[in-house]
C-alpha cells in the first residue's frame, strides 16, 4: 500500500501513530427525550424533513444502480420508498409526537419497533422478509434525524486506535475519555472546535478539517497523525516512520525540559507576577493539571456533565463533582462556568432540539435565564460546593449588563433559599463575566463595575468579531487571534477591568501559544488559563522575558494593520528573547 498524505488543520499538537478506526455512524442509541409543548411542531417538521431527505437519498441510490446495473437491482429500493410513503405509519409517528411529547427520533424508533414486530410475526415468507426493508429504511431516517454519532461499539475496544470521523460531537469525545485513543482526525471542524479542545484535554494530537479523510482511509490502515502541522500520513514507509519517531522523541524532550520550572514562580525577569491556570473539561484531568503546576482552574467547562445521558444531572451529583474539584485544588481558585450550551456544545438529554440553539441563537446564559429550573439547580450545587475550596462562578456569553443583572438576580434568589434552609455557602464567592461577545468587550467598562473578574473567551470572541464559524474548516485561514480588531477588544477589556481594579484572565486557545501569550502579557493580562499541557511552555516564556519588553511589543503591534504582521513581528521578538520556548523542529519534518 502506497504512502499518501492528507492535509488538514492542526488542532492539538503532538505525533501519534497507530491503526485507524473509522467511526461507524450506523449504530444508534436513541435517548428518551421529552420535548416541551411549543417544540412539538419543530419535532414534526424535523421528522418530515428526515423523511424527505431519506426519500431523496434512496432515489439517488436507485438512479446510480440503474445506470450501472440492470433495473432489477434498483427495484429493491422500491420497497424502501413504499415504507417511507406508508401514510398509516407516518400518521402514527406524528400523532404520538403530539400526544406523548417525545423527540421525533425517539417516537419514530418506537413506532418502527412496533412495525418490525408485526412484520416478523407474519406467516407469509415474502412479507416477513420485508422486515429488512423496514429496518434499513428506519436506520436511514434515524441517521437523518440524529446528528450525533453514537460510540457504543468503542466500548469493546481493547487496542489503541486513532479515531477518524466525519465530525465528533462533544458527547462523542466525552465518551472517549477512558478509551485507548491515540489521536483524533475529522473531516470537518476548526482549530477551536470541541474536538480540538477535548483532544488537548486528553493530551492527544488532533487534526481537523481534513475534508474527506473518512473516505480515503480504511479501517486498520496504519497512519501517523502530525498534530503540529495538521497532517495525516497514511501507510507511511519505514523511512517516514523513522523520521516521525525522531520528531516524537524531540517533542517529548522539549516538553520534559520545562518540568524543572514547575514549582518556580511565574514571574517576568523584572518582577511582574501572573497566574497560570488550567482549563478543565472532566475531573479526570486533575492529575495532569497538578503535574503541570497549574495555580488553579481558570475555566471549568460544565457542559460535559450534561452529556451522554438521558436525564439532567441532579443538584447532588453536581455538588459532589464541584466539591471534588474544589478540594483537589486546595487553596487555588476553581472557576466554574455556568452551563454554556449551544453553538458547538450541543447535548441530547436536555429537553430542547439542537436546531434551537445556533451560535447566534438561544444559547449559554440566554438559555439559563429562560430555564431558571436548570440554572438554579446548577447555582445551588456551585454555592454548596463553595465552602470546600476557593470557587469562583462565571457566566458565559454575556452580551450586556442586563443579562449580568438578571443572572445575578437569580443567584441572589438561590442564596436566599439556601440561607432559609440553613445551608452554608461562601457569601463572598466571586462572580465573573466571560467576555466573548464583541458587545461585552466594547462595554467592558460598564460590566466591570458589577463584576468581580473578567475572563476573555477568545474562541468565541474571535468568531463573533471576525464573523468566522469556529467549527468550519473553510474559514480557518481567517481565524486570526492577532487581528487588530481582536487585539483592540482585548485591550479595551483589560483596561476596563484594571480601571475598576478587578482581575482579568483569558481562557481561549489563544493564550497557550507563546507568541500570542507574549502580546497578552504586554497588554496587561493577569491570568492565563489553558490546556494543562501548555502551561510550562508559557511559564518558561514568562520567566524569560521582562514585562517592559512585552509592553513595548504590545504597543508596537497595536499600531499594525493586519493579523499576519502582528504575529510575524511578535514571533521574531519571542525568538530573540526566549528562543527556547519556540519549538525548533516545526520545519524539520518533510514538507508535504
Ligand atoms: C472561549 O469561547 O474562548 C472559551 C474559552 O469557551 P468555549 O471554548 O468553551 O466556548
Ligand atoms: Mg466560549
Amino acid at each position: 500500500m502506497k504512502e499518501f498524505v492528507l492535509k488538514g488543520i492542526p488542532a492539538a499538537p503532538g505525533i501519534a501513530s497507530g491503526q485507524a478506526f473509522i467511526l461507524d455512524k450506523q449504530d444508534f442509541i436513541i435517548p428518551v427525550r421529552a420535548v416541551m409543548k411549543q417544540e412539538v411542531p419543530i419535532e414534526i417538521a424535523r421528522f418530515q424533513e428526515a423523511l424527505l431527505k431519506t426519500r431523496q437519498e434512496i432515489a439517488e441510490i436507485q438512479n446510480k444502480i440503474s445506470r450501472k446495473m440492470d433495473g432489477k437491482h434498483a427495484q429493491i429500493f422500491d420497497a424502501h420508498q413504499l415504507v417511507l410513503e406508508d401514510q398509516a405509519f407516518i400518521d402514527e409517528v406524528i400523532q404520538r409526537i403530539e400526544k406523548d411529547k417525545f423527540s421525533a427520533e425517539y417516537t419514530f424508533s418506537e413506532v418502527l419497533k412496533k412495525y418490525v414486530k408485526i412484520f416478523s410475526n407474519i406467516k407469509d415468507e415474502y412479507l416477513r422478509d420485508r422486515v429488512h426493508d423496514v429496518n434499513d429504511v428506519g436506520r436511514r431516517v434515524l441517521k437523518n434525524l440524529m446528528d450525533e454519532s453514537k460510540l457504543h461499539e468503542l466500548d469493546n475496544l481493547e487496542e489503541e486506535i486513532i479515531i477518524i470521523g466525519h465530525d465528533l460531537s462533544p458527547s462523542d469525545t466525552a465518551s472517549m475519555y477512558n478509551k485507548n485513543i491515540l489521536a483524533f482526525a475529522t473531516d470537518v471542524g476548526g482549530r477551536t472546535s470541541h474536538t480540538a479542545i477535548m483532544a488537548k484535554s486528553l493530551g492527544v494530537p488532533a487534526v481537523v478539517g481534513l475534508k474527506n479523510a473518512t473516505l480515503r482511509i480504511e479501517n486498520n490502515n496504519f497512519i501517523i497523525v502530525d498534530g503540529r502541522q495538521g497532517l495525516l500520513i497514511v501507510n507511511p514507509t519505514e523511512e517516514t516512520r523513522r523520521i516521525y519517531q525522531d520528531v516524537k522523541n524531540r517533542i517529548k524532550a522539549f516538553r520534559d525540559r520545562f518540568q524543572e520550572i514547575k514549582d518556580l514562580p511565574t514571574q517576568t525577569t523584572d518582577g511582574k507576577s501572573v497566574v497560570l491556570m488550567a482549563n478543565l473539561e472532566l475531573p479526570e484531568e486533575l492529575p495532569s493539571i497538578r503535574q503541570h503546576g497549574a495555580s488553579g482552574i481558570g475555566l471549568y467547562r460544565t457542559e460535559y456533565f450534561y452529556m451522554n445521558r438521558v436525564d439532567l444531572p441532579s443538584e447532588e451529583e453536581q455538588f459532589k463533582a464541584y466539591k471534588y474539584v474544589a478540594e483537589a485544588m486546595h487553596s487555588y481558585p476553581v472557576t466554574i462556568r455556568s452551563l454554556d450550551l449551544g453553538g458547538d456544545k450541543f447535548i441530547s438529554s436536555l429537553q430542547i432540539p439542537r436546531d434551537m440553539y445556533s451560535f447566534l441563537g438561544w444559547r449559554a446564559i440566554r438559555f439559563c435565564l429562560e430555564r431558571p429550573d436548570i440554572f438554579k439547580t446548577q447555582l445551588r450545587a456551585i454555592l454548596r460546593a463553595s465552602v470546600f475550596g476557593k470557587i469562583r462562578l462565571m457566566y458565559p456569553m454575556i452580551s450586556g449588563i442586563d443579562e449580568l443583572r438578571q443572572a445575578n438576580a437569580i443567584l441572589e434568589e438561590v442564596k436566599i433559599n439556601l440561607k432559609e434552609e440553613k445551608i452554608k455557602f461562601d457569601e463572598q464567592m466571586p462572580v465573573g463575566v466571560m467576555i466573548e461577545v464583541p458587545s461585552a468587550a466594547l462595554t467592558a467598562e460598564i460590566l466591570a463595575k458589577e463584576a468581580d473578574f473578567f475572563s476573555i473567551g477568545t474562541n468565541d470572541l474571535i468568531q463573533y468579531t471576525l464573523a468566522i464559524d469556529r467549527v468550519n474548516e473553510h474559514t480557518d485561514e481567517l481565524y486570526q487571534p492577532g487581528h487588530p480588531a481582536v487585539l483592540r477588544l482585548i485591550k479595551n477589556t483589560i483596561d476596563a477591568a484594571h480601571a475598576q481594579k478587578i482581575p482579568v484572565g483569558l481562557c481561549g486557545e489563544m493564550c497557550s501559544e507563546p507568541v500570542l501569550a507574549f502580546i497578552l502579557l504586554g497588554l496587561g493580562l493577569d491570568e492565563f488559563s489553558m490546556s494543562s499541557l501548555s502551561i510550562l511552555q508559557i511559564k518558561k516564556m514568562i520567566r524569560t522575558v521582562s514585562l517592559q519588553d512585552a509592553k513595548d511589543l504590545a504597543e508596537k503591534v497595536l499600531s499594525l494593520s493586519t493579523g499576519q504582521e502582528v504575529e510575524e513581528i511578535a514571533r521574531e521578538r519571542v525568538k530573540q528573547l526566549a528562543p527556547e520556548v519556540i519549538q525548533s523542529d516545526q520545519k524539520e519534518t518533510r514538507s508535504h
